[in-house]
């Protein structure tokens, strides 16, 4: 056992710092103005797509997707990636983690990652070619529509939206909310979750298929902040599908398989995440102390107060043990199916966000008053962070599947 980075992890880490402080760390001003639409969809800013071609032209394109995934493309389709494992991406999803709008930067961002990768392993021949190789080439943006507002949702076979068989087409209708992306003027394509047959067994009754965005009766009704914030540009919309009517052979997989498609598709999204997760806590970490630093009260620097040397000293050991344990669950998602390692995603997915969320907590206080406004993007990360705390399964769902391990 080798605690330390591989020469690999090292050699891409290198890549990527280097190419974050030429080309990414000046624009960040840039990234953060908001667009000056008033309402949805809302465009990327304008320097994305330069940055976009030079992380391309850098070799630092689709660097979540694993060395194994290609082989699924079909029709010999090649995409331009590294093919990494998940122990080499998980340092460098840390680093685009710590700035927000990076990944997309790399074509490395929710929802497209998990959708890409759900399209490369269950999407047919002819799916791969009309959505899989833009989401592929960073020409479209994609969304990922299972929660619905009216049933608890973390429990998926509560979702109630219809797709129904109509000659040779499906017609779907159903109200979804929290569809992450909708928001973005370059979302092209939904990948819907629902019941194509509420009299199977409970976990076949869903079905997971492809609707573009364009189509009539797909209403994009509203925006959901997330504490105040909109997320632009991808934004989380609420979605009223009324009579949407598409080919039959958008349909994914095959009748009855979107349990089993919501499963695969799910496993590395939860490691991204919670890599991206702790290069946030790692980023607040760093913003407390140089704060604490920088001010005196009393007569005394804040960081040789021990309740601070306390709180920075928790910090660093949560952060590390939460990385330790993250890297071991890509090491073990590398090396078998997600199934298998499932409590395993589970313990990281309920660890991760709250170590984050006390250093981040630990971060505001530092700050005063200026911790909780929009001067230092501490109200930001907590808001976002507080999120993966229900995204992707909610806390509770993933200590049932510990537990239920446990006790087996
Ligand atoms: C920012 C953000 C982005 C999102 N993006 C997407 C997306 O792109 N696509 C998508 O489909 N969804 C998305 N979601 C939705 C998210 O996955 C759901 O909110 C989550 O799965 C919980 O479902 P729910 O909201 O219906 O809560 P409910 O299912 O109603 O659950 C409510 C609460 O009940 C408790 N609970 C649930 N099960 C148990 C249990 N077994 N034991 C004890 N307590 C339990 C939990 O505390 C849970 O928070 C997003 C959510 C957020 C906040």
């Amino acid at each position: 056992m080798d605690f330390n980075y591989s020469a690999e992890q090292r050699l891409w880490l290198d890549r990527l710092n280097a190419f974050m402080a030429e080309h990414v760390l000046p624009a960040r001003a840039h990234f953060a103005q908001a667009d000056p639409s008033a309402g949805f969809p809302w465009n990327a800013p304008e320097c994305l797509r330069p940055l976009q071609e030079k992380a391309r032209a850098a070799g630092l394109w689709n660097l979540f997707l694993p060395p194994a995934a290609q082989a699924h493309a079909a029709n010999g389709f090649r995409f331009d990636s590294p093919g990494l494992s998940n122990l080499v991406y998980a340092p460098l999803a840390e680093v685009m983690g710590r700035h927000e709008f990076s990944s997309r930067i790399f074509n490395c961002s929710p929802p497209d990652t998990g959708n890409m990768e759900l399209l490369l392993r269950y999407g047919s021949p002819d799916q791969q070619r009309r959505w899989l190789v833009p989401l592929m080439n960073g020409e479209m943006r994609s969304a990922f529509l299972m929660t619905e507002p009216a049933v608890a949702s973390s429990d998926a076979t509560n979702v109630e939206t219809r797709i129904e068989r109509d000659g040779d087409h499906y017609v779907i209708n159903g109200r979804k909310w929290w569809s992450t992306g909708t928001g973005d003027a370059d979302c092209r394509i939904l990948i819907i979750m629902g019941k194509t047959d509420p009299a199977a067994p409970v976990h076949a009754q869903q079905s997971q298929i492809l609707v573009p965005i364009e189509t009539p009766g797909v209403r994009v009704v509203r925006m959901l902040d997330v504490f105040g914030y909109e997320d632009r540009p991808a934004g989380h919309g609420e979605v009223i599908l009324e009579n949407v009517r598409v080919p039959a052979e958008n349909l994914i997989l095959g009748e009855g398989r979107g349990f089993e498609i919501a499963q695969g598709r799910l496993g590395p999204g939860r490691i991204h995440h919670c890599m991206r997760t702790i290069g946030v806590a790692e980023e607040a970490l760093e913003l407390m102390c140089a704060r604490l630093s920088e001010r005196s009260t009393f007569g005394k620097p804040l960081a040789g107060r021990s309740i601070w040397q306390e709180r920075i000293a928790w910090a660093r050991t949560e952060i590390d043990m939460a990385r330790l344990l993250t890297l071991r669950t890509a090491q073990l998602l590398d090396d078998n199916e997600a199934k298998s390692v499932r409590a395993d995603i589970s313990k990281i997915k309920l660890a991760v966000p709250r170590a984050a969320l006390k250093v981040i907590d630990d971060a505001i206080q530092a700050f005063g008053g200026g911790g909780v406004c929009q001067d230092h993007g501490l109200a930001r990360l907590y808001a976002k962070t507080r999120t993966m705390r229900l995204v992707d399964g909610p806390d509770e769902v993933h200590m049932r599947v510990i537990a239920k391990a446990e006790l087996r």
